[in-house]
C-alpha cells in the first residue's frame, strides 16, 4: 500500500497509517459532515530544513470551520505543534502535502450536526503535486455553478461540499480541458475548482471577493502581497464578469495544492499571448523563494520543522500519546 509507511495523527496520538481506522457508519462518511485543510511544507536542501507554510492561518480557518459544524479543536498553537512533530516523526526531507480533517466521528445514522462525537486527524503525504501546471492550463467555464453561502458555505471547506468542485473538474477533464472556472449563482466569476483566480488586465490585478462564494484562500493573501509590494501591480478586489476572462492579459490560479498556475486559454480562446504570462512567471519565482525560506521580504509564517531538533526521528510503529507532540516547539520565523 502506497501510504502504509506514513505516521499519521489520529485519535489524539501518532500511529502508523495502516492502524488508523474508521468504522463504516462514521457520520462524516455517510453525510459529508467534516471540514478540512490543505497545507504544505517545503523542503530547502541548502538549509537542510522543511518549512511548514502558514500553519497558523490554516489552523485558524480550520478552527472557524469546525465551529460552524459544531466541533471544537485544540488551540492553534497545539495544532501547530502537532503538525511540526508529525513532519519530524516522518523524517521528511522533501516537499509534503498535509491534510488535517475534523469530522463527525460517531458511528450513527441521522442527518444533523448536534449531539455527535467528533475527532480530527492529520495525514502528511510526501511529494504530492496536485497539479502540474508548468506550461499553463487550458480552462473552460463550467456548466456547474458554485455552491452558495446559504447552501453549503464554500468558505467552510466542508468535505461534502467538494462534490461541487468534483463535478466541475470532471466535466472539464472529460471535455479535454485541464481546469474548470466556476461561476457563482449570479453568473459572476467565483473561482477555479480548487484554487482562487486572479485576473490581470492593464496592469491591475483583480480578484473576485470572497462574497462571490469562493474560499478565503491563504495563498491568495500571500499572492496579493507579492503582486502589490513585490511586482508593483495595483490589486483590486471586485466582481469579474465571464467575458472579462476572455479579454484578460493574464489569468492565474493560486492555492496550496496548485501553487501558482497560469491559464493559457479559456473556452478555446487564448489568454494574452496564449502562454504563461510575465506576471505569473515572476509571481511564481517570488512565491517559490518565500515558501522555501529564501525571501523574508513578504510577511509569511514559515515554520522550520527541524530547527532545534537533533535529527529527524524515525517512524514509530505504535501509538504514541499526544502529549509528546506538545513538547515540540513551533518557532514561527517571519
Ligand atoms: N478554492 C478552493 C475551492 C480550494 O479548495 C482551495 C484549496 N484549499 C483554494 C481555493 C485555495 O485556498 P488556499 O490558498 O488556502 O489553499
Amino acid at each position: 500500500m502506497e501510504y502504509e509507511d506514513l505516521v499519521v495523527y489520529h485519535r489524539g496520538g501518532f500511529q502508523p497509517y495502516s492502524q488508523a481506522r474508521i468504522g463504516l457508519l462514521t457520520h462524516a462518511l455517510l453525510y459529508g459532515t467534516g471540514c478540512f485543510e490543505g497545507m504544505r511544507a517545503f523542503w530547502n536542501a541548502e538549509h537542510g530544513e522543511l518549512y511548514v507554510c502558514e500553519p497558523s492561518a490554516h489552523f485558524r480557518r480550520f478552527t472557524a470551520n469546525a465551529r460552524l459544524l459544531l466541533m471544537e479543536l485544540p488551540p492553534v498553537a497545539e495544532l501547530n505543534a502537532i503538525v511540526t512533530e508529525l513532519c519530524r516523526r516522518n523524517g521528511f526531507r522533501e516537499d509534503v502535502y498535509l491534510r488535517p480533517v475534523a469530522y463527525k466521528s460517531e458511528e450513527a445514522l441521522g442527518v444533523r450536526l448536534d449531539g455527535l462525537a467528533d475527532d480530527f486527524f492529520i495525514v502528511a503525504v510526501p511529494r504530492v503535486r496536485l497539479n502540474d501546471a508548468g506550461d499553463g492550463l487550458n480552462a473552460c467555464v463550467s456548466s456547474w455553478r458554485r455552491l452558495s453561502d446559504n447552501a453549503i458555505p464554500p468558505r467552510a471547506k466542508i468535505t461534502g461540499g467538494y462534490v461541487n468542485a468534483a463535478f466541475a473538474k470532471t466535466e472539464a477533464r472529460l471535455n479535454g480541458f485541464d481546469e474548470a472556472i466556476v461561476l457563482a449563482g449570479d453568473g459572476h466569476v467565483s473561482e477555479c475548482s480548487t484554487a482562487n483566480l486572479v485576473m490581470v488586465r492593464d496592469g491591475v490585478a483583480a480578484l473576485p471577493p470572497a462574497t462571490d462564494d469562493n474560499l478565503e484562500g491563504i495563498t491568495r493573501l500571500q499572492v496579493r502581497t507579492i503582486l502589490a509590494d513585490g511586482l508593483g501591480l495595483q490589486v483590486r478586489e471586485r466582481q469579474i464578469d465571464r467575458t472579462e476572462l476572455y479579454a484578460a492579459d493574464e489569468l492565474l490560479l493560486c492555492g496550496t495544492g496548485m501553487g501558482i498556475a497560469g491559464i493559457r486559454s479559456v473556452d478555446h480562446r487564448p489568454i494574452g499571448s496564449g502562454a504563461v504570462g510575465p506576471v505569473c512567471r515572476a509571481l511564481r519565482a517570488v512565491y517559490e523563494d518565500v515558501v522555501r525560506g529564501r525571501d523574508a521580504r513578504f510577511a509569511s509564517e514559515i515554520v522550520p520543522v527541524y530547527a532545534g531538533a537533533v535529527r529527524p526521528m524515525p517512524t514509530i510503529n505504535a501509538t504514541v500519546p499526544a502529549t509528546s507532540a506538545m513538547e515540540a516547539s513551533t518557532s514561527a520565523g517571519r
